[in-house]
């Protein structure tokens, strides 16, 4: 079978700036395939089997956890990378590993840690992410984290603040000039926000949060809606919902596809860097197919992230990380031992910044349900 070449503005693996620490290269592997390997080898990856999406985790089998919601991601992001001719394999590392950082309870969650750490440095899941791969995991003798390659790190920083930026050497640089990183992290950025606007359609209406009239406000939902039933007559609530769904991310898949590489052949990138110094996205949808789809997160805000049952499981969820990042500020005995020794090591020398950051990187490593048994823990125990 004939290997595809990639174009010359894909990412290559034996091209890559490399890893923090120097290691020998694998004999079945490429760089970037061991970098995949390695998140999916990971505890935070595995944790995210029992992270909010947007339902929270008890409330059914049915909806999307943070696993299934990254596993949606990288299928996509494949997609679109192989009709580039980029890097599939980087693509999908960055797809599989671009929610690591988040807490549990979603962005609920999110929020009420980044409140807890206002005085700490504040908190950011996407910074977390980053943290995880480079610094939190515990899986090799020779180095913390998961040592992954430049190009990896890249696309899994999103965005970032450009006081932390001033932190992250060479990583940080184009968040300070303004630059665009590789093709492949721009495809795993928008491949996220295809999977969860269509999947939220779907696990909302699942909910019975949203029905199909208040989404046919959507010229997507609406066109794709009609031609669907006018097909088929008989055809129940559920294959109607993901007849619809499946439609939407083909079409808009397929838009982003044909729209990027018109771009790209306008733009005629000659190498990764080429794209890196570029300051506009080559990833990008036609401008009707854009307008519709944020239309389309305009209608999910309005109707499903805003709606009373979210907001008050968003609430709850709130108040059991406020209590616990409060808890363990205040009583470390209740953590770990291991967490408990580092810290009461930590607080002889006063320093609440460093403490702040050792709860709030254990709070954001939990799911759902141990934040929850651990409030009741404590709770119960105080
Ligand atoms: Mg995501």
């Amino acid at each position: 079978m004939a290997v595809r070449e990639l174009a010359t503005f894909a990412a290559l693996p034996n091209e890559s700036k490399g890893r923090a620490y120097n290691e020998g290269q694998s004999n079945y592997r490429n760089e970037f395939q061991r970098d995949r390997d390695r998140i999916i080898h990971s505890s935070a990856f595995r944790r995210l089997e029992y992270k909010t999406q947007v339902f929270v985790n008890h409330e059914g089998d049915m909806f999307r956890t943070r696993l299934t919601h990254s596993i949606e991601v990288a299928q996509i992001g494949r997609t679109i990378a192989r009709a580039l001719d980029v890097n599939e394999d980087l693509t999908e590392a960055i797809c599989l590993a671009h929610d690591l950082g988040h807490t549990p309870f979603g962005h609920a969650g999110q929020d009420a840690l980044n409140n807890c750490m206002k005085d700490f440095g504040g908190f950011e899941h996407n910074l977390q992410s980053l943290r995880i791969v480079d610094l939190l995991e515990e899986r090799y003798a020779d180095f913390p984290g998961l040592n992954l390659t430049y190009e990896t790190r890249e696309g899994i920083l999103k965005h970032c603040s450009k006081k932390n930026a001033l932190g992250l050497g060479e990583l940080g640089q184009r968040f300070i000039k303004k630059n665009k990183p590789s093709l492949e992290a721009q495809i795993a950025n928008i491949a996220d926000e295809i999977a969860y606007n269509n999947h939220d359609i779907d696990d909302g209406l699942r909910a019975n949060l949203l029905n199909i009239d208040s989404l046919r406000e959507s010229k997507f939902v609406e066109s794709n809606y009609r031609e669907v039933v006018k097909k088929w007559k008989d055809l129940n609530e559920r294959k109607i919902r993901h007849e619809i769904v499946r439609r939407m991310i083909d079409y808009i898949v397929s838009d982003l596809i044909e729209t990027s590489r018109d771009l790209i052949g306008k733009y005629k990138p000659a190498s990764v860097d080429s794209i890196r110094e570029c300051s506009k996205s080559l990833i990008k949808m036609s401008q009707t197919t854009e307008k519709e789809h944020n239309n389309l997160k305009k209608i999910l805000r309005k109707n499903l992230y805003q709606h009373e049952q979210v907001n008050l499981m968003s609430q709850q969820a709130a108040e059991t990380v406020k209590y616990l990042f409060n808890i363990y500020m205040e009583q470390p005995i209740f953590l770990t031992d291991e967490l408990h020794m580092k810290i009461t090591k930590d607080s002889q020398i006063k320093d609440e910044q460093r403490k702040a950051r050792i709860i709030a990187d254990y709070i954001a490593g939990m799911t759902d349900r141990f934040a929850l048994s651990e409030y009741k823990r404590i709770s119960e125990n105080k």
